[in-house]
């Protein structure tokens, strides 16, 4: 089955709206089986919006658009869509009085442009919107037609009730991720080698994420489980994760499951590590607390030895032991875990942009390890950063 989903409104073309919806719906088509090599987006423009529904409908066996619903004139996707099925739009009394309740719930009358919000193509069959005025409607057959609303939180509802009625293949793919840390995207495809690219039956696929490189194994059942084996045969290690897993989610568990506490001292991240272990819910059980040491003087007032400061520099791996170490220190917890680096935009202490240090300390002793992030940017430099404590905390042995 092949389909096709079309995002419509003027403001997603000059990005005042990023189109999320086509990805969003692609993606749970293509989890389903369903084939789509393409989506659209169109301004709201009545001859471009028909033209493209036209050739979409030659073409593929399922065609959805989101948005230009509303009720005011440059809400066109109603009309366009009954001129490209050849359908009269017909007005639907009962939908009517159901809008015009809508509006009487929440103390409004409803206004005469509304009244347009009632009428779809002849033979289509409303999508009740519980979330908004303007419903969705549909047109079963080959190839069936769907009109959704703009608004996620309006749609979202909708296409679930939809799905099941539009006969997609049984949920017979297969998806597999595996997440890695510490490694690059050209040297993780290196160790896939012929494992990448589309197989006959499976594929896999790299995507560099904040969080390190997912490697994406999805097709039939069987196929996905013998390349799964391969993946974890060749990239070992720099596994941390698979599917649901995150980062901070893994560190809780460990901690949890050995019975230990962790602080933290973050100097580049300002703070982003402690943000990103409390938004799993019950860390208080395993994460004390942490400090934000921004500058020379603070590290040194939450006890990190000035003398390591001045003769190493406060963005150096020795910088990072004691950091970890007075975390530890200072909040009495097992692990004290570290981060400190150069965001940019200048280098700093002769130190490059991107150049960032993690360390733990423990019982056992202490750890550090040095990264050398590409310059992306501050907000992308200080992310990586954060996820590479967490994920260096979490290998460690
Ligand atoms: P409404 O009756 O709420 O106006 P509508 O079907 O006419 O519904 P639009 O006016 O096209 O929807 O869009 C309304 C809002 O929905 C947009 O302002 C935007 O926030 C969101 N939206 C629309 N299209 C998209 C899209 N492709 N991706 C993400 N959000 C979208």
């Amino acid at each position: 089955m092949k389909a096709t989903v079309i995002g419509v409104g003027s403001e997603l073309i000059v990005g005042d709206t990023l189109d999320t919806n086509t990805a969003v719906i692609a993606a749970s088509l293509s989890d389903r089986g369903v084939s789509v090599v393409t989506t659209h987006r169109v301004a709201d423009e009545a001859g471009t919006l028909v033209q493209i529904l036209k050739e979409s409908l030659d073409r593929y066996d399922l065609v959805i658009t989101t948005g230009g619903l509303g009720p005011t004139p440059d809400d066109l996707t109603r009309e366009a869509w009954a001129e490209a099925l050849n359908r009269p739009l017909v007005l639907d009394e009962t939908m009517l009085k159901r809008i015009e309740a809508f509006f009487s719930k929440m103390g409004k009358t409803m206004l005469p442009l509304n009244k347009k919000q009632a009428k779809k193509p002849k033979g289509a069959r409303w999508l009740p919107n519980p979330r908004g005025t303007a419903p969705g409607f549909w047109l079963p057959g080959n190839p069936t037609a769907v009109a959704l609303p703009g608004p996620p939180h309006e749609w979202r509802p909708m296409w679930q009730q939809l799905v099941p009625q539009l006969g997609l293949p049984p949920k017979a793919t297969a998806k597999r991720t595996f997440k890695t840390f510490g490694v690059g995207e050209s040297e993780i495809a290196d160790r896939l080698g012929d494992l990448l690219g589309s197989h006959d039956g499976f594929e896999v696929a790299t995507y560099a994420k904040v969080d390190g490189v997912r490697v994406v194994v999805w097709g039939r059942e069987n196929e996905v489980q013998r390349a799964s084996k391969t993946v974890i045969k060749r990239l070992k290690k720099t596994i941390w994760g698979q599917d649901q897993d995150t980062l901070p989610g893994l560190v809780y568990r460990r901690l949890k499951h050995e019975g230990h506490t962790l602080a933290v001292m973050e100097s580049v991240t300002g703070g982003l590590v402690a943000k990103l272990i409390t938004d799993v819910p019950g860390a208080s059980a395993v994460f004390l607390g942490g400090m934000v040491s921004y500058t020379m003087g603070a590290k040194a007032h939450f006890g990190v030895s000035e003398a390591v400061l001045r003769e190493h520099g406060t963005v150096s791996e020795a910088a990072a032991l004691a950091m970890a170490e007075a975390a530890r220190v200072r909040l009495g917890t097992t692990y004290g875990l570290s981060v400190t680096g150069v965001a940019g935009p200048e280098p700093l202490e002769g130190q490059p942009v991107g150049r960032v240090f993690v360390a733990v300390a423990g019982p056992s002793g202490k750890r550090a390890r040095a990264y050398l992030f590409p310059d992306q940017g501050r907000e992308v430099i200080r992310q990586r950063a954060a996820y590479a404590a967490l994920a260096f905390f979490w290998s460690m042995p």
